[in-house]
């Protein structure tokens, strides 16, 4: 597209988006960003400056870790876009969270897309539920895998092998929980502390 070619605005005298034609400036192929230019309302003949910002993403260079493995790879992101350690993103069908960045060689919280030179990520399609057990006086400890958004809330039941448990609290990043019908994300969850269940049998 160029000089002569209409593009679609908001005109001020039109109250409304009407076609403008090009009179000075061009507009990129659609895979480049911005016009820059002057504009011509053709129902209302008004001339006016045009600036159109047409945002491009960039790929930043990314090392996804799955477990022992890490795959260097890259993300597309707006040059804009806040990126911060923690937030969660969807690659390739996995669940994936940031866990470092790096800018200039500084290792950086958060950050802008566009000054991130290298951004660490991890897979994160269950996660490892550390469950305290607690059987007469003494207190075991057992992991299980599970879902990142699985929910677990005291008063639930959980079957560990042979042996059935009941959530008494839950402890969550600076937080007890012990309150029923409070579900919890197990991506959140520090630690279930659980009591063991007897079951009787008739
Ligand atoms: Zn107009």
């Amino acid at each position: 597209m160029a000089e002569g070619s209409v593009i679609y605005m908001f005109c001020d005298l039109c109250d409304e988006e009407t076609p403008h034609r090009i009179l000075k400036g061009k507009l990129g192929p659609s895979t480049e960003a911005g016009f820059d230019g002057t504009v011509q309302c053709v129902p209302c003949k008004s001339i006016r400056k045009a600036y159109i910002d047409v945002e491009k993403p960039i790929n930043v260079t990314s090392i996804i870790s799955t477990g022992a493995q890490s795959e260097k790879t890259s993300i597309e992101f707006f040059p804009k876009e806040g990126i911060k350690v923690g937030d969660e993103l969807i690659w390739d069908d996995h669940n994936i969270i940031v866990t470092s960045m790096e800018s200039n060689g500084k290792r950086l919280h958060k950050a802008e897309a566009s000054e991130v030179d290298c951004l660490w990520l991890k897979t994160f399609d269950s996660v490892d539920l550390k469950i305290a057990i607690v059987q007469g006086a003494n207190t075991r400890s057992e992991r299980i895998e599970a879902a990142p958004e699985k929910e677990f809330a005291v008063g639930d039941l959980i079957e560990l092998g042979k042996n059935k448990v009941v959530i008494t609290k839950i402890k969550i990043m600076g937080k007890m929980i012990y309150r029923e019908g409070s579900p919890v994300e197990a991506r959140k969850i520090v630690r279930v502390y659980t009591r063991k269940i007897n079951e009787k049998r008739y």
